[in-house]
């Protein structure tokens, strides 16, 4: 590992600063040690009670709640997002721990199944089936750099691996390592107070991308959640299964998330979506793998002045501080390519105050394009992610181009329509065609902000994900995590708790194919 022993630093990305704390890249001992670890306390870890678990995931928010002004002051001069929002990340991911806690100490997530015996049935018995899901082994997880807190450390894949009976291995993000530390010190206070292996979470660093590569061939390791670009999703997914022992990887890459806003609710609320719009597309710097960057239209006098208003708070908008270098130039070129696309417009763009050249600082402006549809249907760069805060409009005359716009999109986390009752009878085909595309459909709302709930489903078909049948935010998250074993013929002694008659802990089972939490009487 090249890297083994770099030190490195993190930059304040409002000032350029580089700040006092030097961290250490991890090297090949380290990475070796956290990942033997792991698979020493898997054995343990992995049948700990739902109760026991939940006590686990109660502790380590328990810690971040009393730690969180030095939380948030890190994570403010490393990511330059504003205390608020910081604050409320970390309240979100305490909640997803209490969550994952509350679905492991209920218990039914296992999925228990019970096909009772028939010794009598002709031409063959039919044998008693148990079936439950059970922790996958070693999971690696990528800290993102967007969200510090709640897609990091101690964000939704750990917490949703942890909960399921993985221990884990992060990678922080080279990002912000002050405050992943500061959350890794405190998870491992937690392992500790709850009497758990030292295994059962370890930390990384590293200031390039050895360590994560390393993780990902590590033979021990089961499964991966990332955040972050399709580059590195796809380069992981790719080390994953050229591994002689494939594993799966559960990356959420790159979506654009389309908005479709028909004539109806745009002639009847067009000022209020200009100005949500712009809200969501700029809010944490457009730096949301949720962050509308494309919006579709019908063509007419509504239309224009929707884009007109749009163009103005673009022109109007203020800086936007991106949170590294990396990110910066990406956005800058991104930018700078679109501005070149035959067919493409620039309506509207916010030069930032530093020049381009001033790497040290991480301010960019937001922007508006215009691309016609022929172009658009013809260039697929310009259905892809611009990570920052631009958007992409094309106006279509006619009804079905509006629907052949929505039929030749990739996959995405979410689309958003914006539309009355008239205009959903008008355009009844566009719920179906765009449910085959996403995770999440929105109506009359935005896409950012992403509930932390039962139902949430934060997926999406590729290139959105890498595995659209799975979901990165909500309790189903833990799904990724975990494999069905079936039991076949074993006794009652040896079955785990969730598999017995007696149904000892009262969750829900499906016993010859019906719900219930009775105990079985014979
Ligand atoms: P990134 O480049 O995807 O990096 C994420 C993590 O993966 C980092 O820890 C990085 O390590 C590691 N990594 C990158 N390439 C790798 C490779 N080939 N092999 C192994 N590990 C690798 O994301 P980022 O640094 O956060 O931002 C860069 C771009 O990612 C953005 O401009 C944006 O386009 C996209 N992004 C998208 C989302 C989203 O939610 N859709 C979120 C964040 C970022 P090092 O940084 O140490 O190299």
């Amino acid at each position: 590992m090249g890297n083994n022993g770099a030190k490195f630093r993190a930059t304040n990305p409002r000032t350029g600063e580089l700040l006092p704390i030097e961290f250490v890249a991890a090297g090949p001992d380290e990475l070796n040690l956290a990942v033997n670890l792991a698979h020493e306390a898997f054995g343990t870890y992995s049948q700990l009670s739902g109760r026991e678990k939940a006590k686990f995931l109660r502790t380590i928010a328990a810690k971040i709640e009393g730690a969180v002004d030095a939380i948030v002051e890190r994570a403010e001069q490393e990511t330059a997002l504003p205390k608020a929002r910081l604050q409320g990340e970390t309240g979100r991911t305490c909640g997803q721990l209490r969550l994952f806690a509350q679905v492991v100490e209920e218990g039914s997530w296992v999925t228990a199944r019970i096909d009772r015996a028939d010794v009598n049935r002709k031409p063959a018995p039919k044998p008693d089936l148990r079936s439950m899901l059970h922790a996958l082994g070693q999971v690696v997880v990528f800290g993102a750099s967007n969200f510090p807190l709640a897609f990091s450390v101690a964000g939704g894949d750990t917490a949703s691996a942890l909960a399921a009976g993985n221990p884990v291995i992060v990678k922080g993000h080279p990002a912000h390592p002050g405050t992943s530390d500061l959350v890794g010190q405190l998870v491992r206070d937690s392992v500790q107070e709850c009497g758990l292996p030292e295994g059962v979470f370890s930390l990384l660093l590293d200031s390039g991308t050895d360590v994560g590569v390393a993780l990902v061939k590590h033979p021990l390791v089961k499964a991966v959640g990332f955040t972050g670009s399709h580059h590195a999703g796809r380069a992981l997914m790719d080390l994953a299964a050229a591994r002689r022992e494939p594993i799966p990887v559960f990356a959420e890459m790159s979506s654009t998330n389309p908005v479709f806003i028909l004539p109806g609710a745009l002639r009847e609320n067009g000022d209020s979506i200009s100005s949500g719009m712009f809200g969501s597309l700029t809010m944490g710097a457009g730096q949301f793998c949720t962050k509308p960057g494309l919006v579709f239209l019908l063509e007419n006098a509504d239309a224009t002045t929707f884009v007109e208003k749009l163009r103005n708070l673009v022109n109007g908008s203020s800086e936007f501080h991106m949170l590294t270098p990396g990110i910066r130039s990406a956005y800058q070129s991104a930018t700078a390519r679109r501005r070149t696309e035959k067919g493409v417009q620039l309506l509207a763009e916010k030069s930032s105050a530093a020049p381009e050249s001033q790497d040290e600082k991480f301010g960019v402006g937001a922007a508006l394009f215009e691309a016609d549809c022929e172009s658009f249907l013809q260039n697929p760069d310009l259905a892809a992610e611009v990570f920052g805060p631009a958007t992409l409009v094309v106006r279509h005359s006619t009804h079905s181009g509006l629907l052949e716009l929505a039929r030749n999109l990739g996959g995405h986390l979410t689309a958003t329509i914006h539309g009355t009752e008239a205009d959903l009878r008008e355009f009844s085909d566009l719920i179906s065609i765009l449910k085959s595309k996403v995770g999440r459909l929105v109506f009359n709302g935005f896409p950012t902000g992403v509930e932390v709930s039962h139902a949430m489903v934060h997926g999406g078909p590729y290139p959105s994900t890498s595995d659209g049948r799975s979901t990165s935010v909500g309790s189903e998250a833990i799904f990724r995590f975990c494999r069905p074993v079936c039991y076949q013929g074993f006794p009652e002694s040896v079955l785990p708790a969730e598999l017995q008659n007696s149904n000892p802990l009262g969750i829900w089972r499906m016993v010859d194919g019906e719900m219930t939490r009775e105990p079985l009487t014979c």
